[in-house]
């Protein structure tokens, strides 16, 4: 897979790229990172990239034209263009135009999980006001906001993306169920049964928030590990997970219980914890 990032900060990403998951993605050829400098695309002694907003008001735009050209080295052309062009030349199936904003719809696991099956997604990082609406119009497949706040540009938003969605390419974890058996992952009926090496104690999560982790010490400043993950009863430890699974969810994040693949144990475990009998 490749992503592609245009910023006008094109540094900001060095440690990003150069860490944990993400380096190791690259290095295995599973991903590639493209990072274009929208400075790069401008053509006066300042390499200006912004101006003031038609209408007034606070703060500056980033402008259209260094933007267009920007993805037109991408080989990105209009949307309304695309049917036409040339098949095999431009690569676009498969292909994603993403605006960063805090306007756009919420970036989520399921947003990522889909992202992960494209062959090439590009990042447009807005700063200042944000970027002229027309380049949102002309080329964005989609506008994606990483939560309700206002950051002061795509760049943060940007790496969020770009981590959450490569470490669920297939062969990016050492384990590929490790992205399905954590929070938000998808219900068992989701998984495909031909998982290797997926301790049966865990399960999807079916939408929930993941169950809590401990490790040794199993005793540490006074507090002892819950007894029940030591016994080796796999039975049990699933039991025990799931139920920590639905008590965080209904602590944390009600609002996901909803939508969550819930099994009758699941609903009547719930209605014992809303009871307090449990
Ligand atoms: N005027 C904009 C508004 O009120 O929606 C805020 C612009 S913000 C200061 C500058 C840039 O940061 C945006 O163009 C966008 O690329 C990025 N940004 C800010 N908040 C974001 C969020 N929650 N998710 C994704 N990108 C965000």
């Amino acid at each position: 897979m490749r992503i592609e990032i245009v910023t006008i900060f094109p540094g900001f990403f060095a440690g990003i790229l150069e860490n944990g998951i993400v380096r190791r993605a690259q290095a295995d050829g599973l991903l590639t990172v493209g990072i274009h400098d929208l400075r790069t695309f401008t053509h006066d002694r300042h390499r200006t990239v912004d101006d003031r907003p038609f209408g007034g008001g606070e703060g500056m735009v980033l402008k259209p034209g260094p933007l267009a050209e920007a993805l037109a080295s991408l080989d990105l052309v209009p949307k309304a263009e695309r049917q036409t062009v040339e098949p095999g030349k431009v690569p676009l199936a498969g292909t994603r135009v993403i605006l960063l904003s805090a306007q756009g719809k919420s970036f989520t696991q399921a947003v990522a999980r889909e992202l992960a099956t494209l062959d090439r997604v590009v990042l447009i990082c807005g700063r200042y006001e944000g970027v002229d609406e027309r380049i949102n119009d002309l080329y964005c497949d989609m506008e994606l906001s990483i939560g309700d706040y206002v950051l002061s540009g795509g760049e943060l938003a940007a790496a969020v993306i770009l981590d959450a969605t490569m470490r669920l390419i297939p062969g990016v974890l050492g384990n590929q169920a490790s992205g399905e058996f954590e929070s938000f992952g998808v219900a068992d009926a989701e998984i495909a049964s031909d998982v290797q090496g997926v301790p049966r104690s865990q399960h999807g999560a079916g939408g929930l928030l993941d169950y809590p982790h401990f490790t040794r010490p199993a005793e540490f400043a006074g507090l002892r590990a819950p007894e029940v993950l030591m016994n080796g009863d796999h039975l049990q430890i699933r039991r025990w997970r799931r139920e920590q699974q639905l008590r965080k969810t209904m602590a944390n994040r009600p609002d996901l219980l909803e939508s969550a693949a819930l099994d009758e144990e699941d609903r009547r475990l719930l209605q014992e914890i809303w009871e307090g009998k449990r």
